[in-house]
């Protein structure tokens, strides 16, 4: 593990360190402290499981224990997928009280992307889910350990009885536990997962301090408490669900998690009757599900207090109907899990929380909106989204010549999010300059997708774009250009999935040019082919 790539510059370092904002401790430490303090309270609701603080910090500590005791260390990395289940966090809290510095693959990711992050941090311990498909057998563990002889240990949640069972060394104290500790609290404790716009899957380095600061001020502004029960309806690891304030803000506040196993609006509904559950956290294309479904069900969603709304562009129309028809106040969330949360305040006035995404979370966050060569634009002028601060991350590990491409002089990292801003600092996100289409809040990267479709032995040329849809915001089209005859839609399709791909990721629409339109200077002129899915949206092949 190398520390090089999550370090502010010493002075930005003590000025967040002087402002209260970095206090150097562990992420583990709002979870120790409830474990001590009201052990006895509920943490994680996950089916027909009830699970206290203390015993949620007694599973993370003996898998850790364990863990150390068969030689892991700290500084070494984890490749993890697990779904929405009560294990994600005591393995998420195991590794950080070990130092296992982990990466929490999404469950709808597959072999393409597990190969990818574990070639990016080498792990020495893999923790999967025998419910996915890809670990109903060994043959995946086996491939990776091939590939990467490091991978010493892997644990299975739904194993049974054997030696690799995730809940044996979760429920199994070590008799004489050895010595561990997390890593510093100005070092990685964890990756987070890159929305990505390039090749490969970037992955983002969080440190301790940086993370637990955006936890608590998070949870400070959604006024969480040990009253607040959070429906956990978005991929668990995910920045959002995870952070702003999402499951550890709760922990911080002493409330309850509950798991639902996806967003699907009826599901939720009866979990948020069953467990009086206080607020959630959605994507638009699942709200949108929620206000067609939730007219027939007013009663089951009487204990919504607060719905935050982010991971995509929020249509004003929809938002304007989440307090009538769902019963609850909103929040727009505007996050990356590069750092940087905007929200708009509970306080705030009805009409900036129906029209704007909200201002940064801390007052150091600073934020510029830049023109292409960097330069800063007036106010209520759209550009690109710069920002550095003390939960923005300093650079995507082992990526130099992207981190060259993306961070400028002054250590501002540029999101790619076209954004203006009002006078009070209310962002609005407007478009997008990276190379990603945003599906229902599922970031998938153009390039990646290009190389892959790239490898058919037809295929000459390819260019992925976004095409808006009513339902999820955007689709992915594909533009190709093949050699005679050109495979079919669902071959393709086939094809994509055959290398490994996450389903999310495949081109919704498939389109066949003779010619890829080029720019002046030769590169294919994705700008073109955009107009010409808004002035013809549906003249795309290949519907699924
Ligand atoms: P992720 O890192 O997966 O959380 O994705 C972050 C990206 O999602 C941002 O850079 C934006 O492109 C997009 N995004 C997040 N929240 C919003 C929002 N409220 N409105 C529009 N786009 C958003």
């Amino acid at each position: 593990m190398t520390h090089l790539y999550h370090q502010w510059p010493r002075k930005m370092a003590s000025r967040y360190r002087r402002r209260g904002y970095w206090l150097d401790r562990p992420l583990t430490h709002s979870l120790e402290q409830r474990a001590a303090t009201c052990g006895h309270a509920l943490a994680v609701i996950c089916g027909e499981r009830e699970i206290s603080y203390a015993e949620l910090n007694q599973q993370a500590g003996n898998l850790a224990a364990r863990l150390i005791a068969s030689g892991l260390r700290p500084g070494d990395t984890a490749l993890v997928q697990l779904s929405n289940v009560a294990e994600f966090y005591a393995v998420f809290f195991a590794l950080l009280k070990a130092g296992i510095v982990a990466v929490n693959a999404l469950f709808s990711h597959r072999r393409l992307e597990l190969y990818g992050y574990a070639d990016q941090v080498q792990p020495k311990l893999l923790i999967a889910a025998r419910s996915h498909e890809l670990f109903s057998d060994d043959r995946i563990i086996s491939k990776l350990r091939q590939r990467h002889p490091e991978l010493r240990h892997h644990l299975l949640l739904g194993e049974g009885a054997s030696e690799h069972s995730l809940e044996h060394w979760l429920n199994s104290a070590v008799a004489h536990p050895p010595q561990w500790q997390p890593t510093a609290a100005g070092d990685v404790a964890f990756f987070q997962l890159s929305g990505g716009s390039t090749g490969t899957p970037k992955l983002i380095p969080r440190t301790h301090n940086d993370y637990d600061y955006s936890v608590r001020a998070s949870a400070e502004l959604c006024a969480l408490s040990p009253q607040s029960r959070y429906l956990c309806a978005l991929p668990a690891g995910h920045n959002f669900p995870l952070s702003s304030p999402g499951a550890l803000g709760v922990f911080h506040a002493g409330g309850c998690v509950v798991m639902a196993s996806s967003p699907e609006p009826l599901s939720c509904f009866a979990l948020i009757e069953r467990h009086a559950v206080t607020m959630t956290a959605l994507v638009p294309a699942a709200v949108a599900l929620w206000l067609q479904a939730a007219p027939n069900h007013r009663a089951a969603l009487r204990s919504l207090r607060l719905l935050q709304v982010g991971g995509a562009s929020f249509a004003e129309a929809q938002a304007r109907q989440v307090p009538s028809i769902l019963g609850c106040a909103l929040q727009q969330v505007f996050g990356m899990a590069e750092g940087l949360v905007n929200y708009t305040r509970l306080d705030d006035d009805p009409e900036v929380i129906f029209t704007t995404q909200g201002r940064p979370l801390c007052p150091d966050d600073e934020v510029r909106i830049v023109d292409e060569q960097g330069q800063q634009l007036p106010t209520g002028t759209s550009g690109i989204l710069a920002v550095r601060g003390p939960y923005t991350f300093c650079g995507y590990f082992k990526s130099p010549a992207h981190n060259a491409r993306v961070f400028d002089d002054e250590g501002f990292y540029h999101s790619g999010d076209l954004v203006l801003r009002d006078a009070n600092g209310n962002v609005k996100v407007v478009g997008r300059m990276k190379d990603q289409i945003n599906r229902g809040g599922e970031k998938i990267a153009a390039e990646e997708i290009e190389h892959l479709l790239l490898q058919h032995p037809a295929i000459t040329q390819a260019a992925v774009v976004a095409q808006s849809d009513p339902a999820l915001g955007e689709k992915s089209c594909a533009f190709v250009v093949s050699s005679n005859p050109s495979p079919s839609p669902p071959l393709l399709r086939r094809f994509l999935l055959e290398l490994g791909i996450a389903a999310y990721k495949l081109p919704d629409h498939f389109h066949f040019l003779a010619t890829m339109p080029l720019t002046a200077v030769g590169k294919i002129d994705k700008h073109s082919l955009r107009e010409r899915l808004a002035v013809h949206p549906f003249e795309c092949e290949g519907t699924p």
